[in-house]
C-alpha cells in the first residue's frame, strides 16, 4: 500500500515529537483524551438538531487499554468518527485550530509548566509511541477506515472492519532505553494519575479497561 507523505508543516512538528527530549511526554494523553472528548461533543450537538439521533448519555464514554503484552495503549472513544476524507486531512495536516495553541481554560493552571500549557495535538502521541494506529467510523457511514503511521515517513490509510460508531487510538509504545522509559504508560495507576491530573475535568466517563495477565 502507498505511503502518503506529510505536508511539510506537519511533517516539521511531528519531527519536533519524535525527537522531543520534552520531559513530560505524558502530556499526549491528555490531548488524545481531549480530542475523544471533542468527538463526543460533535454527535451530542448533532443530536440536539437532529431528531433521529437520540443521545444518550450514558452510551458515550472514552476507554483505556493498556495492554502490557502487546506494549499498546488504546484509547476508544464513541465520538463522531472520521470519514476518509476526514482522515486525510485531519490527520495528514496538522489541524489549524489547536496544535500548538495555548490552553487558557481548564489545564494546568499552575504558571510553572508554561509548555506543558500549550496543546500540542494529535501529533504528541509520536512522543511516545513509533506506531499510531487510527480505526474510525464516521456517524452515518458503512465504511470503516484505517489511518497508520509509523512517523516521518507518512501515513497510509485504509477501508477496515469496525462495527460501532467511533475511533480507536492505538498506540504502538516505543521500546525503552536506558534514559527512558516508556512502560510507566501501561501501568494502571500511572495512567490514574495523568488523567487526574490533566483530563479531570472532561464530562465524559473515561474508564480504564485492565486485564490481568
Ligand atoms: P485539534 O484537536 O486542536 O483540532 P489535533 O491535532 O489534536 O488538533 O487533532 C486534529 C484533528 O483530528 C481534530 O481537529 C479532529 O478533527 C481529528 N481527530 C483527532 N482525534 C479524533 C477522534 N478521536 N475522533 C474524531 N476526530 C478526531
Ligand atoms: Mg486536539
Amino acid at each position: 500500500m502507498a505511503t502518503k507523505a506529510f505536508k511539510a508543516e506537519s511533517k516539521k512538528l511531528l519531527d519536533m515529537m519524535i525527537h522531543s527530549i520534552y520531559s513530560q511526554k505524558e502530556i499526549f494523553l491528555r490531548e488524545i483524551i481531549s480530542n475523544a472528548s471533542d468527538a463526543i461533543d460533535k454527535i451530542y450537538y448533532k443530536a440536539l438538531t437532529d431528531d433521529s439521533l437520540n443521545f444518550e448519555k450514558d452510551s458515550y464514554y472514552i476507554h483505556i487499554t493498556p495492554d502490557k503484552d502487546n506494549r499498546t495503549l488504546t484509547v476508544s472513544d464513541t465520538g463522531i468518527g472520521m470519514t476518509e476524507e476526514e482522515l486525510e486531512n485531519n490527520l495528514g495536516t496538522i489541524a489549524q485550530s489547536g496544535s500548538l495553541t495555548f490552553k487558557n481554560d481548564n489545564e494546568a493552571k499552575d504558571g510553572h509548566d508554561i509548555i506543558g500549557q500549550f496543546g500540542v495535538g494529535f501529533y504528541s502521541s509520536f512522543m511516545v509511541a513509533d506506531v499510531v494506529t487510527v480505526i474510525t467510523k464516521a456517524l452515518g457511514s458503512d465504511q470503516a477506515y484505517k489511518w497508520e503511521s509509523k512517523g516521518a515517513d507518512g501515513y497510509s490509510i485504509e477501508p477496515c472492519e469496525k462495527d460501532t460508531v467511533g475511533t480507536d487510538i492505538i498506540l504502538k509504545l516505543k521500546e525503552n532505553t536506558e534514559d527512558e522509559n516508556y512502560d510507566e504508560f501501561l501501568e494502571e495507576y500511572r495512567l490514574r494519575s495523568i488523567i487526574k491530573k490533566y483530563s479531570d475535568f472532561i464530562r465524559y466517563p473515561i474508564k480504564m479497561e485492565v486485564t490481568e495477565s
